[in-house]
């Protein structure tokens, strides 16, 4: 069983073992996607994006949302798995799950595509509905999903909530469509010592883009030119999700045979 953070700020204990890989660059152990005895190559400074695994090129980032998503599906199932690879390969039939990604190219949708109950999509550019598949690629807007209420078990997004430009309605919209004590298993930047989310953009009702600071694009697989954040979350995200009804937890994760280092192994889990 994970254990979850309860205290705020989070103490930033800086971890001695952390150091020697960074300087190392690589560690080695069980990766909790694929399964397999690998190593976690070219860990840098950058420690959350990289520590990548030799067999299915996972992150350090990748992981953390695994470690916590096996954590909820033994919660949920009442039987535990080492990694999702055999998760999806040996689930207990009896006790299938929704489980909906909102990404369709990392290594976690490479392990769960053909699990029974999956579902998964991209934000498309262009006049598309959310609903609609475009080149077998199926469209979601989160701040307005096709899904039927109270439908998904499980939701995972990691990295995705900052670049949408009312969040707060997409995670309502979230908590529409999980079933009740569903949950949604989360990453989004945190500042872990802040009180109040940083908004950075703004979209505005005309369509225009207001940049209250100077605008930050993050990497993404479908856009070259990267993905523009709104907003940097803080301790206002924990209590603005408890408003609208959903239990929180926090986990800060530290296990280094699973190749989930550093200060930032930070994953949310929103149980409706
Ligand atoms: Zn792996």
């Amino acid at each position: 069983m994970l254990r979850h953070y309860q205290s705020y700020p989070i103490p930033r204990d800086e971890k001695l073992l952390d150091r020697l890989i960074m300087r190392l660059q690589f560690g080695a152990g069980i990766c909790p996607i694929c399964g397999s005895i690998t190593i976690f190559y070219k860990f840098s400074e950058n420690l959350r994006e990289t520590g990548t695994c030799i067999v299915c090129r996972s992150t350090n980032r990748h992981r953390q949302v695994a470690q916590v998503l096996l954590n909820a599906i033994a919660e949920m199932t009442g039987t535990s798995f080492s990694s999702i690879k055999a998760f999806a390969q040996n689930h207990p039939t009896s006790k299938s799950l929704i489980i909906y990604n909102t990404e369709t190219t990392n290594p976690l949708h490479h392990q769960l595509k053909n699990y029974p109950g999956y579902l998964a999509s991209e934000y498309l550019e262009g006049k598309y509905v959310s609903g609609e598949v475009v080149n077998g690629v199926l469209h979601q807007d989160l701040m307005a999903p096709s899904f039927a209420n109270n439908s998904i078990d499980l939701m995972l997004s990691s990295d995705v909530f900052e670049h949408i430009p009312d969040p707060y309605l997409a995670f309502s919209e979230v908590h529409r469509i999980l079933k009740p004590r569903g949950r949604h298993i989360f990453t989004v930047p945190f500042y872990q010592e802040r009180y109040r989310d940083e908004i950075r953009t703004i979209l505005e009702t005309d369509g225009t883009i207001k940049y209250l600071l100077p605008p930050i694009y993050h990497g993404d697989p479908l856009r070259p030119e990267g993905i523009l954040v709104y907003v940097i979350f803080s301790l206002e995200m924990l209590l603005k999700l408890s408003d609208m009804g959903y239990q929180l937890k926090m986990y800060k994760l530290h296990d280094f045979l699973r190749g989930i280092l550093g200060a930032n192994a930070i994953v949310f889990e929103s149980i409706k």
